[in-house]
């Protein structure tokens, strides 16, 4: 297949980019895209979508939806809803539109193929599948649901929860790579969402500037304000409860992997959302000047004293769900990097020289 086939035919008269659905990028008999011929289209595309099918649209010979005097039409309100809130990555025809007018079409498809080229292999990644078309690597949002009010939310390395209540839904940090995560959990709730943040580094806040406002402990403000992102913290402390109705949600404060980590306890089901701090067959990053791990051990000794109150653990990386019993195998591990009883090895880390710590059933990233 052809890498880096976006070109000026394979954008739809809506704005669509043909070039990014999943039957474009089929290895057989691939879409030849919506000003193609009919062959290898789908009927969808070709007989029933109202925006092919307008007649409007061909007796004015309009090459794009908004030369027309009744855009946006519902056919085009519900692309655009659809393609900006239900599938693993965000696609906004009409935003499309608008950029080919700002800056022309030359402009408009160089950056969008700067946007969905895979970095590893140069092939262009799916809207519908999150996939690469090349390497199969995934960059979206891919929602996963847990029990009929709960889900999780695969972003590549990260994941992130979505819960909902009978009055509210709350969403659980938002990834790294998504541009639509707020869209995406109303879409799956039906539901008003907030947002709560685990921690915040650049792993669990990718698109809070999606939210006015957000959940957070105020020991990690000074770390989020130096990402750039705006937004108003709504603090939260050890002990706080948030109801999502018929849904109560405890926040456990653990410091240590940064200064204000919470975890929160669902607590009817028994569930510990726990961000980083917790993971099997993880990476626990210690390095950098905001993390402590007198204060991580401190935390870790108080989770064990309150594990009566949940079964499972989900973390956002790394194996799902783990168990009570981790958090002990954690607490002794890190007391032997911290006392030196264990061995580190040297690695450099994206140009900074690290120790990783192995246990075994999961590593310390330290700076010492
Ligand atoms: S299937 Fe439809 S949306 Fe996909 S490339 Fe073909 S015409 Fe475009
Ligand atoms: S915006 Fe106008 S041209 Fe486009 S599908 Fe709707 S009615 Fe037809
Ligand atoms: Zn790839
Ligand atoms: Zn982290
Ligand atoms: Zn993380």
């Amino acid at each position: 297949m052809e890498a880096n086939r976006i070109t000026a035919d394979m954008i739809a008269p809506c704005g669509l980019d043909c070039s990014l659905c999943k039957r474009a990028l089929a290895e057989k008999d691939p879409c030849p895209g919506c000003h193609g011929p009919d062959e290898n289209k789908p009927e969808f595309c070709s007989r029933k979508c109202g925006i092919i099918v307008c007649q409007k649209r061909k007796e004015n010979g309009y090459t794009y939806c908004d030369e027309c005097p009744d855009y946006p039409c519902a056919d085009v309100l519900e692309k655009e809803t659809r393609y900006t809130s239900q599938y693993p990555l965000y696609e906004s025809p009409r935003k499309n539109l608008r950029d080919i007018r700002e800056s022309g079409i030359d402009a408009f498809l160089e950056n969008e193929r700067k946007e969905w080229t895979c970095p590893e292999c140069g092939h262009i990644v799916s809207v519908h599948t999150g996939l690469c078309s090349g390497c199969g690597r995934q960059y979206g949002a891919v929602p996963v649901r847990v029990d009929e009010d709960t889900w999780r939310i695969e972003n590549r390395m990260v994941r992130f929860f979505l819960l909902k209540g009978t009055e509210k839904a709350l969403l659980i940090d938002n990834g790294m790579t998504v541009r639509h995560a707020k869209q995406m959990a109303e879409t799956l709730t039906g539901l008003p969402v907030e947002l709560l943040n685990t921690h915040a580094d650049m792993d669990h806040i990718g698109c809070n500037e999606q939210f006015d406002s957000f959940y957070m402990h105020p020991a990690d403000e000074e770390q989020y304000r130096k990402s750039g992102k705006p937004g108003r913290v709504i603090p939260v402390l050890d002990g706080d409860e948030i109801d999502l109705g018929n849904r109560k949600l405890r926040i456990i404060h653990l410091p240590g992997h940064t200064p204000g980590s919470i975890a929160v306890l669902d607590i009817s089901r028994r569930v510990l959302i726990s961000g980083d701090p917790i993971q099997e067959h993880g990476h626990i990053f210690m390095f950098g000047e905001h993390r402590n791990m007198k204060d991580y051990i401190a935390s870790l000794k108080k989770l064990e004293g309150m594990t009566a109150d949940f079964d499972e653990i989900w973390p956002s990386h790394s194996d799902l769900p783990i168990f009570p019993d981790c958090i002990r195998r954690l607490r002794e591990g890190a007391e032997k990097v911290l006392n030196r009883e264990i061995p580190g090895k040297e690695t450099d880390f994206r140009g900074q020289t690290i120790f990783v710590y192995d246990l075994g059933f999961t590593a310390f990233l330290c700076s010492e």
